[in-house]
Protein backbone atom coordinates (compact mmCIF):
# COMPACT_ATOMS: atom_id res chain seq x y z
CA UNK A 1 0.00 0.00 0.00
CA UNK A 2 1.09 3.63 -0.44
CA UNK A 3 -0.57 6.79 1.19
CA UNK A 4 -1.36 9.48 -1.19
CA UNK A 5 -2.45 13.04 -0.66
CA UNK A 6 -5.83 13.05 0.64
CA UNK A 7 -5.10 10.12 3.16
CA UNK A 8 -6.06 7.30 0.36
CA UNK A 9 -4.62 4.30 0.25
CA UNK A 10 -3.99 2.84 -3.28
CA UNK A 11 -2.26 -1.13 -3.40
CA UNK A 12 1.00 -0.88 -5.09
CA UNK A 13 0.78 -0.58 -8.78
CA UNK A 14 -2.45 0.99 -8.94
CA UNK A 15 -3.43 4.61 -9.92
CA UNK A 16 -5.03 7.08 -9.03
CA UNK A 17 -7.53 7.73 -11.64
CA UNK A 18 -9.82 10.72 -11.48
CA UNK A 19 -12.67 11.00 -14.01
CA UNK A 20 -13.96 14.87 -14.94
CA UNK A 21 -17.59 14.29 -16.02
CA UNK A 22 -20.05 11.76 -15.45
CA UNK A 23 -21.47 11.47 -18.66
CA UNK A 24 -21.79 8.25 -20.70
CA UNK A 25 -17.78 8.77 -21.82
CA UNK A 26 -16.81 9.49 -18.57
CA UNK A 27 -18.54 6.30 -17.02
CA UNK A 28 -17.45 4.29 -19.88
CA UNK A 29 -13.89 5.11 -19.28
CA UNK A 30 -14.08 4.69 -15.62
CA UNK A 31 -15.53 1.35 -15.67
CA UNK A 32 -12.67 0.27 -18.29
CA UNK A 33 -10.33 2.07 -15.88
CA UNK A 34 -11.56 -0.33 -13.17
CA UNK A 35 -10.99 -3.58 -15.21
CA UNK A 36 -7.51 -2.63 -16.47
CA UNK A 37 -5.95 -1.69 -12.93
CA UNK A 38 -7.16 -3.93 -10.31
CA UNK A 39 -5.70 -1.88 -7.50
CA UNK A 40 -6.34 1.34 -9.13
CA UNK A 41 -8.80 3.97 -7.25
CA UNK A 42 -11.46 5.80 -9.39
CA UNK A 43 -13.41 8.93 -8.92
CA UNK A 44 -15.83 10.00 -11.09
CA UNK A 45 -16.39 13.95 -10.45
CA UNK A 46 -19.76 15.60 -12.19
CA UNK A 47 -20.89 19.31 -11.96
CA UNK A 48 -24.62 18.09 -11.79
CA UNK A 49 -26.63 14.76 -11.33
CA UNK A 50 -24.27 11.95 -13.07
CA UNK A 51 -25.88 10.59 -16.28
CA UNK A 52 -28.45 13.01 -16.16
CA UNK A 53 -27.58 13.33 -19.85
CA UNK A 54 -28.58 9.59 -20.55
CA UNK A 55 -31.88 10.41 -19.59
CA UNK A 56 -32.99 12.73 -22.21
CA UNK A 57 -31.24 10.52 -25.21
CA UNK A 58 -33.49 9.48 -27.83
CA UNK A 59 -36.82 11.02 -27.06
CA UNK A 60 -36.30 8.97 -23.16
CA UNK A 61 -35.19 5.93 -24.71
CA UNK A 62 -31.90 6.10 -25.53
CA UNK A 63 -30.62 5.05 -29.24
CA UNK A 64 -27.25 3.58 -27.75
CA UNK A 65 -25.93 2.95 -30.38
CA UNK A 66 -26.18 1.91 -34.59
CA UNK A 67 -25.89 -1.34 -35.65
CA UNK A 68 -25.87 -0.64 -39.64
CA UNK A 69 -22.17 -0.07 -40.65
CA UNK A 70 -19.25 -1.91 -40.95
CA UNK A 71 -16.22 0.29 -39.33
CA UNK A 72 -15.25 2.90 -42.60
CA UNK A 73 -19.09 3.51 -43.33
CA UNK A 74 -19.53 4.04 -39.78
CA UNK A 75 -16.71 6.31 -39.25
CA UNK A 76 -18.46 8.54 -42.66
CA UNK A 77 -21.67 9.21 -40.03
CA UNK A 78 -19.53 11.81 -38.01
CA UNK A 79 -18.79 15.17 -40.49
CA UNK A 80 -16.14 15.32 -38.02
CA UNK A 81 -13.67 12.74 -36.62
CA UNK A 82 -14.88 9.77 -38.15
CA UNK A 83 -11.21 9.01 -39.70
CA UNK A 84 -9.64 9.64 -36.23
CA UNK A 85 -12.42 7.21 -34.91
CA UNK A 86 -11.72 4.35 -36.84
CA UNK A 87 -8.83 2.76 -34.31
CA UNK A 88 -11.24 2.76 -31.77
CA UNK A 89 -13.90 1.50 -33.79
CA UNK A 90 -11.91 -1.55 -34.43
CA UNK A 91 -11.28 -2.50 -30.59
CA UNK A 92 -14.99 -1.18 -29.16
CA UNK A 93 -17.08 -0.56 -32.11
CA UNK A 94 -21.15 -1.06 -32.35
CA UNK A 95 -20.55 -5.07 -31.82
CA UNK A 96 -18.46 -4.70 -28.98
CA UNK A 97 -20.65 -2.50 -26.95
CA UNK A 98 -23.84 -4.09 -27.98
CA UNK A 99 -22.06 -7.20 -26.43
CA UNK A 100 -21.09 -4.86 -23.09
CA UNK A 101 -24.72 -4.16 -22.54
CA UNK A 102 -25.97 -7.24 -22.99
CA UNK A 103 -23.67 -9.10 -20.88
CA UNK A 104 -24.87 -6.79 -18.24
CA UNK A 105 -28.34 -7.87 -18.51
CA UNK A 106 -29.37 -5.25 -21.11
CA UNK A 107 -31.18 -6.66 -24.23
CA UNK A 108 -31.22 -4.33 -26.72
CA UNK A 109 -33.38 -4.24 -30.09
CA UNK A 110 -32.61 -2.99 -33.28
CA UNK A 111 -35.09 -0.77 -34.86
CA UNK A 112 -35.13 0.88 -38.70
CA UNK A 113 -32.12 2.21 -40.24
CA UNK A 114 -29.83 0.22 -37.73
CA UNK A 115 -30.86 2.74 -34.48
CA UNK A 116 -30.28 0.18 -31.28
CA UNK A 117 -32.68 1.14 -28.40
CA UNK A 118 -33.02 -0.92 -24.76
CA UNK A 119 -35.73 -3.02 -25.51
CA UNK A 120 -37.45 -2.15 -22.05
CA UNK A 121 -37.83 1.35 -23.76
CA UNK A 122 -36.24 3.31 -21.08
CA UNK A 123 -33.03 5.31 -20.95
CA UNK A 124 -33.27 5.00 -17.42
CA UNK A 125 -31.98 1.49 -17.55
CA UNK A 126 -29.12 2.34 -19.15
CA UNK A 127 -27.98 4.69 -16.84
CA UNK A 128 -29.09 2.57 -13.81
CA UNK A 129 -27.00 -0.21 -15.36
CA UNK A 130 -24.04 2.12 -15.37
CA UNK A 131 -24.24 2.94 -12.02
CA UNK A 132 -24.55 -0.49 -10.26
CA UNK A 133 -21.62 -1.25 -12.49
CA UNK A 134 -20.04 1.80 -11.26
CA UNK A 135 -20.81 0.94 -7.48
CA UNK A 136 -19.80 -2.80 -8.16
CA UNK A 137 -16.63 -1.87 -9.65
CA UNK A 138 -15.86 0.27 -6.12
CA UNK A 139 -15.67 3.57 -8.07
CA UNK A 140 -16.66 6.67 -6.24
CA UNK A 141 -19.18 8.67 -7.56
CA UNK A 142 -19.20 12.59 -6.33
CA UNK A 143 -22.27 14.72 -8.04
CA UNK A 144 -22.91 18.26 -7.76
CA UNK A 145 -18.65 18.56 -7.91
CA UNK A 146 -17.65 20.87 -10.67
CA UNK A 147 -14.09 20.47 -11.24
CA UNK A 148 -12.95 24.14 -11.77
CA UNK A 149 -9.02 24.03 -11.72
CA UNK A 150 -6.88 21.56 -13.15
CA UNK A 151 -2.92 22.01 -12.82
CA UNK A 152 -0.43 19.37 -13.26
CA UNK A 153 3.18 19.21 -11.92
CA UNK A 154 5.80 16.47 -11.50
CA UNK A 155 3.07 14.02 -13.07
CA UNK A 156 0.67 14.59 -10.76
CA UNK A 157 -2.47 16.20 -11.58
CA UNK A 158 -4.59 18.28 -8.71
CA UNK A 159 -7.69 18.64 -9.25
CA UNK A 160 -10.03 21.85 -7.37
CA UNK A 161 -13.76 21.69 -7.07
CA UNK A 162 -15.57 24.31 -4.56
CA UNK A 163 -14.62 21.51 -1.40
CA UNK A 164 -11.21 21.55 -1.94
CA UNK A 165 -8.58 20.12 -3.66
CA UNK A 166 -7.01 16.72 -4.74
CA UNK A 167 -4.39 14.90 -6.26
CA UNK A 168 -4.02 12.37 -8.95
CA UNK A 169 -2.05 10.27 -11.17
CA UNK A 170 -4.07 10.36 -14.00
CA UNK A 171 -6.93 12.25 -15.59
CA UNK A 172 -9.57 11.19 -18.23
CA UNK A 173 -11.30 14.55 -19.14
CA UNK A 174 -14.91 13.69 -20.01
CA UNK A 175 -16.92 16.65 -19.54
CA UNK A 176 -19.09 16.65 -22.99
CA UNK A 177 -19.62 19.33 -25.74
CA UNK A 178 -20.85 22.25 -23.64
CA UNK A 179 -18.20 23.18 -20.88
CA UNK A 180 -14.92 21.83 -19.70
CA UNK A 181 -13.05 22.95 -22.52
CA UNK A 182 -11.31 25.65 -20.45
CA UNK A 183 -9.77 23.10 -18.54
CA UNK A 184 -7.99 21.39 -21.42
CA UNK A 185 -6.50 24.97 -22.43
CA UNK A 186 -5.52 25.50 -19.12
CA UNK A 187 -3.45 21.79 -19.57
CA UNK A 188 -2.15 23.12 -22.92
CA UNK A 189 -4.76 21.68 -25.26
CA UNK A 190 -5.90 23.55 -27.96
CA UNK A 191 -9.89 23.73 -29.11
CA UNK A 192 -10.81 24.12 -32.59
CA UNK A 193 -14.14 26.30 -33.19
CA UNK A 194 -17.00 25.35 -31.50
CA UNK A 195 -20.53 25.30 -33.62
CA UNK A 196 -24.05 23.93 -32.05
CA UNK A 197 -24.83 20.88 -34.45
CA UNK A 198 -28.00 18.60 -34.75
CA UNK A 199 -30.29 21.71 -34.82
CA UNK A 200 -33.92 22.24 -36.32
CA UNK A 201 -33.74 24.74 -38.98
CA UNK A 202 -35.72 28.14 -39.55
CA UNK A 203 -37.12 28.57 -43.01
CA UNK A 204 -38.20 31.83 -44.42
CA UNK A 205 -40.78 30.24 -46.73
CA UNK A 206 -44.16 30.72 -45.13
CA UNK A 207 -45.75 27.52 -46.46
CA UNK A 208 -42.97 25.52 -44.53
CA UNK A 209 -44.94 26.50 -41.28
CA UNK A 210 -48.25 25.72 -42.93
CA UNK A 211 -47.11 22.12 -43.14
CA UNK A 212 -46.25 22.04 -39.13
CA UNK A 213 -46.45 18.55 -37.65
CA UNK A 214 -45.87 16.77 -42.01
CA UNK A 215 -43.25 14.30 -42.18
CA UNK A 216 -41.75 13.86 -45.48
CA UNK A 217 -40.46 9.90 -45.32
CA UNK A 218 -37.14 8.97 -47.19
CA UNK A 219 -36.82 13.10 -48.98
CA UNK A 220 -33.54 14.28 -50.31
CA UNK A 221 -32.10 18.04 -49.88
CA UNK A 222 -29.54 19.24 -51.78
CA UNK A 223 -27.30 22.66 -51.63
CA UNK A 224 -24.30 23.97 -53.14
CA UNK A 225 -21.67 24.44 -50.87
CA UNK A 226 -18.78 27.02 -51.84
CA UNK A 227 -15.62 25.30 -53.10
CA UNK A 228 -17.77 21.68 -52.46
CA UNK A 229 -20.05 21.55 -55.56
CA UNK A 230 -23.57 19.74 -54.52
CA UNK A 231 -23.77 18.49 -51.37
CA UNK A 232 -26.81 15.75 -51.26
CA UNK A 233 -27.98 13.95 -48.32
CA UNK A 234 -31.14 11.95 -47.59
CA UNK A 235 -33.61 10.92 -44.91
CA UNK A 236 -36.98 11.75 -43.04
CA UNK A 237 -37.92 15.62 -42.61
CA UNK A 238 -40.07 16.98 -40.39
CA UNK A 239 -41.75 20.39 -41.24
CA UNK A 240 -41.87 22.53 -38.31
CA UNK A 241 -43.96 25.76 -37.23
CA UNK A 242 -40.54 27.93 -38.12
CA UNK A 243 -38.76 25.44 -40.82
CA UNK A 244 -37.50 21.91 -40.51
CA UNK A 245 -36.30 19.20 -37.97
CA UNK A 246 -36.43 15.59 -38.28
CA UNK A 247 -33.14 13.74 -39.13
CA UNK A 248 -32.46 15.07 -42.44
CA UNK A 249 -32.25 18.66 -41.56
CA UNK A 250 -29.97 17.89 -38.45
CA UNK A 251 -27.54 16.11 -40.94
CA UNK A 252 -27.93 19.46 -42.89
CA UNK A 253 -27.56 21.45 -39.50
CA UNK A 254 -24.83 18.78 -39.12
CA UNK A 255 -22.95 19.43 -42.53
CA UNK A 256 -23.58 23.18 -42.36
CA UNK A 257 -22.33 23.61 -38.75
CA UNK A 258 -19.75 26.05 -39.07
CA UNK A 259 -21.86 28.01 -42.01
CA UNK A 260 -23.04 31.46 -41.15
CA UNK A 261 -26.71 31.19 -41.64
CA UNK A 262 -29.27 34.26 -41.78
CA UNK A 263 -31.63 36.23 -43.72
CA UNK A 264 -28.78 38.03 -45.32
CA UNK A 265 -26.99 35.13 -46.40
CA UNK A 266 -29.48 31.89 -46.34
CA UNK A 267 -29.00 28.21 -47.40
CA UNK A 268 -30.91 27.33 -50.13
CA UNK A 269 -31.91 23.86 -50.19
CA UNK A 270 -33.61 22.42 -53.17
CA UNK A 271 -35.98 19.12 -50.97
CA UNK A 272 -37.69 16.13 -53.20
CA UNK A 273 -39.56 13.67 -52.21
CA UNK A 274 -37.93 11.63 -55.01
CA UNK A 275 -34.18 11.71 -54.51
CA UNK A 276 -32.23 10.70 -57.57
CA UNK A 277 -35.05 10.80 -59.72
CA UNK A 278 -34.40 12.91 -62.53
CA UNK A 279 -37.36 16.02 -63.73
CA UNK A 280 -37.97 14.01 -66.98
CA UNK A 281 -39.00 11.11 -65.11
CA UNK A 282 -41.35 13.05 -62.64
CA UNK A 283 -42.58 14.83 -65.73
CA UNK A 284 -43.21 11.48 -67.47
CA UNK A 285 -45.03 9.59 -64.58
CA UNK A 286 -47.04 13.10 -63.88
CA UNK A 287 -48.44 12.60 -67.16
CA UNK A 288 -49.25 8.95 -67.24
CA UNK A 289 -51.22 10.28 -63.69
CA UNK A 290 -52.99 13.38 -65.56
CA UNK A 291 -54.08 11.24 -68.53
CA UNK A 292 -55.32 8.27 -66.31
CA UNK A 293 -57.65 11.01 -64.91
CA UNK A 294 -58.68 13.91 -66.95
CA UNK A 295 -61.28 15.29 -64.86
CA UNK A 296 -59.57 15.04 -61.21
CA UNK A 297 -58.19 18.17 -59.82
CA UNK A 298 -54.29 18.65 -60.65
CA UNK A 299 -53.68 18.95 -56.91
CA UNK A 300 -55.77 15.27 -56.48
CA UNK A 301 -53.17 13.85 -59.01
CA UNK A 302 -50.13 15.69 -57.07
CA UNK A 303 -51.38 14.25 -54.13
CA UNK A 304 -50.38 10.71 -55.39
CA UNK A 305 -46.90 11.34 -55.32
CA UNK A 306 -47.10 13.49 -52.06
CA UNK A 307 -48.62 14.18 -49.57
CA UNK A 308 -51.60 16.64 -49.84
CA UNK A 309 -51.01 19.26 -48.18
CA UNK A 310 -47.68 19.24 -50.03
CA UNK A 311 -48.90 19.22 -53.03
CA UNK A 312 -51.26 22.08 -52.81
CA UNK A 313 -48.10 24.46 -51.49
CA UNK A 314 -46.44 22.80 -55.10
CA UNK A 315 -49.63 23.35 -57.07
CA UNK A 316 -49.78 27.29 -55.80
CA UNK A 317 -46.03 27.84 -56.26
CA UNK A 318 -46.02 26.45 -59.80
CA UNK A 319 -48.73 29.54 -60.42
CA UNK A 320 -51.88 26.87 -60.67
CA UNK A 321 -55.45 26.86 -59.11
CA UNK A 322 -55.63 23.80 -57.04
CA UNK A 323 -59.02 23.18 -58.42
CA UNK A 324 -57.55 23.47 -61.77
CA UNK A 325 -59.27 19.61 -63.70
CA UNK A 326 -56.17 17.97 -64.84
CA UNK A 327 -57.35 17.66 -68.56
CA UNK A 328 -56.53 21.76 -68.52
CA UNK A 329 -53.23 21.80 -67.50
CA UNK A 330 -51.09 23.07 -69.88
CA UNK A 331 -47.67 21.66 -70.76
CA UNK A 332 -45.20 24.83 -69.26
CA UNK A 333 -48.24 23.97 -66.12
CA UNK A 334 -46.92 20.41 -65.91
CA UNK A 335 -43.24 21.09 -66.64
CA UNK A 336 -43.10 23.66 -63.45
CA UNK A 337 -44.68 21.04 -61.65
CA UNK A 338 -42.05 18.48 -62.46
CA UNK A 339 -39.26 20.86 -61.72
CA UNK A 340 -40.36 21.65 -58.09
CA UNK A 341 -41.31 17.81 -57.87
CA UNK A 342 -37.58 17.46 -58.06
CA UNK A 343 -36.35 20.30 -56.45
CA UNK A 344 -38.56 22.60 -53.98
CA UNK A 345 -36.80 25.54 -53.22
CA UNK A 346 -36.68 25.86 -49.58
CA UNK A 347 -34.63 28.77 -47.86
CA UNK A 348 -32.92 28.31 -44.49
CA UNK A 349 -32.05 31.78 -42.81
CA UNK A 350 -31.39 30.45 -39.10
CA UNK A 351 -30.61 27.58 -36.85
CA UNK A 352 -33.16 27.28 -34.10
CA UNK A 353 -31.75 28.19 -30.66
CA UNK A 354 -31.53 25.22 -27.75
CA UNK A 355 -32.47 22.54 -30.12
CA UNK A 356 -28.60 21.56 -30.65
CA UNK A 357 -27.87 17.90 -29.51
CA UNK A 358 -24.62 17.98 -30.02
CA UNK A 359 -21.43 20.58 -30.16
CA UNK A 360 -19.46 20.42 -33.22
CA UNK A 361 -15.65 21.49 -32.61
CA UNK A 362 -13.58 20.36 -29.18
CA UNK A 363 -10.35 19.39 -28.20
CA UNK A 364 -8.00 19.04 -31.38
CA UNK A 365 -7.59 15.78 -32.42
CA UNK A 366 -3.88 16.08 -33.71
CA UNK A 367 -2.85 16.25 -30.12
CA UNK A 368 -4.46 13.32 -28.97
CA UNK A 369 -3.53 9.47 -30.14
CA UNK A 370 -6.29 7.56 -31.22
CA UNK A 371 -5.07 3.90 -30.02
CA UNK A 372 -4.89 5.06 -26.44
CA UNK A 373 -6.57 8.56 -26.26
CA UNK A 374 -4.12 10.07 -24.72
CA UNK A 375 -2.70 13.64 -24.69
CA UNK A 376 0.29 14.43 -26.77
CA UNK A 377 1.02 16.93 -24.76
CA UNK A 378 0.37 16.32 -21.10
CA UNK A 379 1.42 12.48 -19.96
CA UNK A 380 -1.79 10.59 -17.93
CA UNK A 381 -3.60 12.96 -19.68
CA UNK A 382 -6.59 11.37 -21.57
CA UNK A 383 -9.84 12.54 -23.37
CA UNK A 384 -13.17 11.13 -24.37
CA UNK A 385 -16.45 11.54 -25.38
CA UNK A 386 -17.80 14.89 -27.01
CA UNK A 387 -15.15 17.21 -25.55
CA UNK A 388 -13.72 16.14 -28.56
CA UNK A 389 -13.74 17.39 -32.33
CA UNK A 390 -16.10 15.26 -32.99
CA UNK A 391 -19.67 14.79 -33.70
CA UNK A 392 -22.04 12.49 -35.58
CA UNK A 393 -25.24 12.62 -37.32
CA UNK A 394 -28.52 11.22 -35.19
CA UNK A 395 -29.11 7.57 -35.01
CA UNK A 396 -27.05 6.66 -32.46
CA UNK A 397 -23.68 7.41 -33.71
CA UNK A 398 -22.84 10.16 -31.01
CA UNK A 399 -23.42 8.17 -28.00
CA UNK A 400 -21.28 5.15 -29.62
CA UNK A 401 -18.39 7.65 -29.70
CA UNK A 402 -18.73 8.74 -26.40
CA UNK A 403 -19.10 4.46 -25.55
CA UNK A 404 -15.36 3.90 -28.14
CA UNK A 405 -13.49 6.53 -26.93
CA UNK A 406 -14.68 5.97 -23.18
CA UNK A 407 -14.10 2.58 -22.97
CA UNK A 408 -10.35 3.08 -24.95
CA UNK A 409 -9.10 6.09 -22.43
CA UNK A 410 -10.28 4.20 -19.50
CA UNK A 411 -8.32 0.99 -20.50
CA UNK A 412 -4.94 3.52 -20.85
CA UNK A 413 -5.32 5.53 -17.95
CA UNK A 414 -6.25 2.29 -15.71
CA UNK A 415 -3.12 0.37 -17.12
C1 LIG B 1 -31.90 15.96 -26.31
C2 LIG B 1 -30.72 15.12 -26.72
C3 LIG B 1 -30.95 13.82 -27.18
C4 LIG B 1 -29.87 13.03 -27.59
N1 LIG B 1 -30.12 11.76 -28.01
C5 LIG B 1 -29.09 10.97 -28.43
C6 LIG B 1 -29.32 9.61 -28.82
O1 LIG B 1 -30.43 9.09 -28.72
N2 LIG B 1 -28.24 8.91 -29.28
C7 LIG B 1 -26.99 9.43 -29.35
O2 LIG B 1 -26.07 8.75 -29.79
N3 LIG B 1 -26.73 10.70 -28.92
C8 LIG B 1 -27.74 11.46 -28.45
N4 LIG B 1 -27.50 12.74 -27.99
C9 LIG B 1 -26.08 13.18 -27.89
C10 LIG B 1 -25.45 12.53 -26.66
O3 LIG B 1 -26.30 12.72 -25.53
C11 LIG B 1 -24.07 13.13 -26.36
O4 LIG B 1 -23.29 13.09 -27.51
C12 LIG B 1 -23.41 12.35 -25.23
O5 LIG B 1 -24.16 12.48 -24.03
C13 LIG B 1 -21.98 12.82 -24.99
O6 LIG B 1 -21.47 12.13 -23.89
P1 LIG B 1 -20.30 12.74 -22.99
O7 LIG B 1 -20.16 11.80 -21.83
O8 LIG B 1 -19.14 13.04 -23.82
O9 LIG B 1 -20.84 14.15 -22.49
P2 LIG B 1 -22.11 14.51 -21.61
O10 LIG B 1 -23.18 13.50 -21.76
O11 LIG B 1 -22.43 15.92 -21.93
O12 LIG B 1 -21.59 14.40 -20.12
C14 LIG B 1 -20.62 15.30 -19.64
C15 LIG B 1 -20.79 15.42 -18.14
O13 LIG B 1 -19.72 16.23 -17.65
C16 LIG B 1 -20.22 17.05 -16.63
N5 LIG B 1 -19.28 18.19 -16.51
C17 LIG B 1 -19.08 19.19 -17.42
N6 LIG B 1 -18.13 20.04 -16.97
C18 LIG B 1 -17.72 19.54 -15.77
C19 LIG B 1 -16.77 19.97 -14.81
N7 LIG B 1 -16.04 21.08 -14.98
N8 LIG B 1 -16.62 19.26 -13.68
C20 LIG B 1 -17.36 18.13 -13.47
N9 LIG B 1 -18.27 17.69 -14.34
C21 LIG B 1 -18.45 18.38 -15.48
C22 LIG B 1 -21.62 17.39 -17.05
O14 LIG B 1 -22.42 17.69 -15.92
C23 LIG B 1 -22.07 16.09 -17.71
O15 LIG B 1 -22.76 15.23 -16.83
C24 LIG B 1 -28.54 13.53 -27.55
C25 LIG B 1 -28.32 14.83 -27.06
C26 LIG B 1 -29.40 15.60 -26.65
C27 LIG B 1 -29.14 16.99 -26.13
Amino acid sequence: MRIVEGGFRVAEGGFRVAVVGGGPAGFMAALAAAEAGSGSELTVFDSGIPLATVLRTGGGRCNLTNASHGIRELAGCYPRGGKFLISAFSRFGPTETMGWFRSRGLPLVEEAEGRVFPRSDRAEDVRRLLETEARRAGIRVRARAAVDLVTVAGGVFSLTTRRGSDSFDRLVIATGGRSGHGLAQSLGHSITVLAPSLTALAAQESWAGKLAGLTLRGAGVAWHNEGEGVTREEGDLLFTHRGISGPLAFRVSSRCAFMQISRASPLRLSLTAFPGTHGAELEARLLALLAARPRQHVTSTVSTLIPRALADVLVRLAGLSTDLPAAQLSREGRKRLAVLLEGLPLTIVGREKGTEMVTAGGVRLEEIDPRTMGSRVVPGLFFCGEVLDIDGFTGGYNLQAAWSTGRIAGLAAGR
